[in-house]
């Protein structure tokens, strides 16, 4: 961390602004937000400045700046856009001891500004120490795109009942989680919606109202998490999984996902791996049930869909027979992400009218499958645990009339880092499978949309590009390193 974050209180302080400009007056603009006692030095101001000095609420000097302004400063600000009294101004604070920032100047300067998304009390800073402003402004528009308007306004509601939630709510972890549903509940959407005095009332009933009691039943969310890449995770998944109180999750879920759900929720792994059944769906079912009977907010966090070959179906019977309140989260399905990850259009008008998924694992799902149904040159297949079966899968397609020449996609890992795209044709799919040592997660797709597999993985690109090449080892690894 080339910067480090901090949120300084300048209410009253004695800050001096040098400049009297475009530069100097964007600064004056911040320093009023945050109630600085601002005194401007430079010859000549703009009219922006000089009303808010005929106002009275900006000192001004009209001259050319002296080391002696500094004299009991926070701090100093040089925004003339002229590098020598730049260049001075800074010298002469560094010398005082008083921090200094020269607009566009980082060599001149100890503090930058960040990029600041302004919902007060809440305020963000955004900062890419220097390196690449644009991008710290554009992260900017995206924060400022998701926040409501009015979240200040909630801040400051909350804050308004901060005492009173304290003296009736007296554990620690009670009123976190009375804030937690607070925050996204009701009471904080008509705040956002402007009807506070609405909220007030609502507020009073719900401190004083049992409400441990009437949350006493717990909740479990059955999310969603995609297949792997944690961009691709909902908001909705998100704010699940930082509100856990527990999380039970798959083989399929990576670290990089885990490290989203809130740092202090328990975890309970019950991976199922093939041929490794650490726990049964009845005993995942169990768990679900107990935790959430302990009035506890439970995610049970599964690869993909819930819905899609995850059998969150069944854990929502279970759940609903024992009277647990159950939300489903959406996620990416693998088929979806990895066919972006590979780009491969699943449907494209050119190529394919359908798309099935198809369930390849159970012997039996593989005997009862509608094989003449499936083998339609106009569609397209996705097997899901399919890679065991490649060549029985192949065969069955085959006999019922599909053409050997189809085109065949493997896809491992699938919009993870280590994703590997094995494409083929469908008379090698069983050969493919037996000389790729595939040991990751894998779907097959089959269809002559397969063709457009790629590699979308430049490192992996580059990586093959200079081995067909015959690069040496060492010329590939610095060029795969400055990737
Ligand atoms: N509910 C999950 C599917 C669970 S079944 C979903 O909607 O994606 C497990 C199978 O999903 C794996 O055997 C594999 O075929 C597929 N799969 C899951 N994640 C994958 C990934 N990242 N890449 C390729 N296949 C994946």
């Amino acid at each position: 961390m080339d910067h480090f974050p901090i949120f300084l209180s300048l209410k009253g302080q004695r800050v001096i602004l040098v400049g009297g400009g475009e530069l100097a007056t964007r600064k004056l603009r911040l320093l009023r937000k945050a109630e600085a006692a601002v005194t401007v030095i430079a010859p000549s101001a703009c009219t922006e400045i000089l009303e808010l000095v005929e106002q009275g609420v900006v000192g001004y000097q009209e001259r050319k700046f002296k080391d002696e302004d500094l004299n009991g400063a926070s701090l100093v600000f040089a925004a003339t856009d002229i590098e020598e009294v730049d260049t001075a101004v800074s010298q002469a604070a560094r010398q005082r001891g008083v921090k200094v920032n020269a607009v566009d100047r980082p060599e001149l300067s100890d503090f930058i500004m960040p990029a600041i998304v302004d919902r007060s009390p809440i305020v963000i800073g955004i900062s890419s120490g220097g390196s690449a402003p644009i991008l710290a402004r554009n992260l900017r528009e995206k924060i400022e795109g998701l926040l409501p308007p009015a979240l200040g306004r909630l801040a400051s509601f909350a804050d308004s009942f901060r005492g009173a939630v304290k003296g009736t709510i007296t554990s620690g972890g009670d009123r976190r989680r009375f804030w937690e549903n607070f925050f996204d509940g009701p009471v904080a959407e008509s705040v956002l919606a402007g009807r506070e005095v609405f909220a007030r009332e609502r507020m009073l009933g719900l401190i004083n109202l049992n409400w441990k009691e009437k949350n006493a039943a717990g909740h479990v969310a059955i999310v969603g998490a995609g297949p792997g890449d944690p961009d691709l995770l909902t908001f909705r998944a998100m704010r699940f999984m930082q509100q856990a109180d527990v999380v039970v999750y798959d083989r399929l879920i990576s670290d990089e996902i885990l490290d989203y759900v809130r740092r202090d929720a328990d975890r309970i792994y019950v991976g199922k791996g093939p041929g490794n059944h650490s726990k049964t769906q009845d005993e995942i079912n169990d768990i679900l049930v107990q935790e959430a009977s302990k009035g506890l907010r439970v995610v049970r966090l599964k690869g993909g869909d819930p819905f899609v070959f995850g059998r969150g179906g069944e854990e929502m019977e279970v759940l609903q027979a024992a009277g647990i309140e159950v939300d489903i989260v959406p996620g990416i399905t693998a088929a979806i992400g990895c066919a972006a990850a590979a780009a491969v259009p699943l449907t494209h008008r050119d190529h394919a009218s359908m798309v099935t998924f198809v369930a390849g694992q159970n012997g039996d799902g593989i005997a009862e499958a509608d094989w003449s149904g499936l083998a339609n040159s106009r569609q397209t297949l996705v097997f899901y645990m399919g890679v065991s079966k490649a060549n029985n899968i192949s065969a069955k397609l085959m006999l019922n009339g599909l053409s050997g020449e189809t085109p065949v996609a493997i896809i491992e890992n699938g919009t993870r880092p280590d994703q590997r795209v094995l494409p083929g044709k469908l008379s090698g799919l069983g050969e493919l499978t037996e000389n790729s040592a595939i040991t990751g997660p894998a779907l097959i797709v089959i269809g002559s949309v397969a063709a457009f597999a790629r590699q979308q993985d430049l490192r992996q690109f580059a990586t093959e590009y200079l081995e067909n090449n015959k690069a040496s080892s060492s010329e590939r690894e610095v060029a795969v390193a400055r990737l």
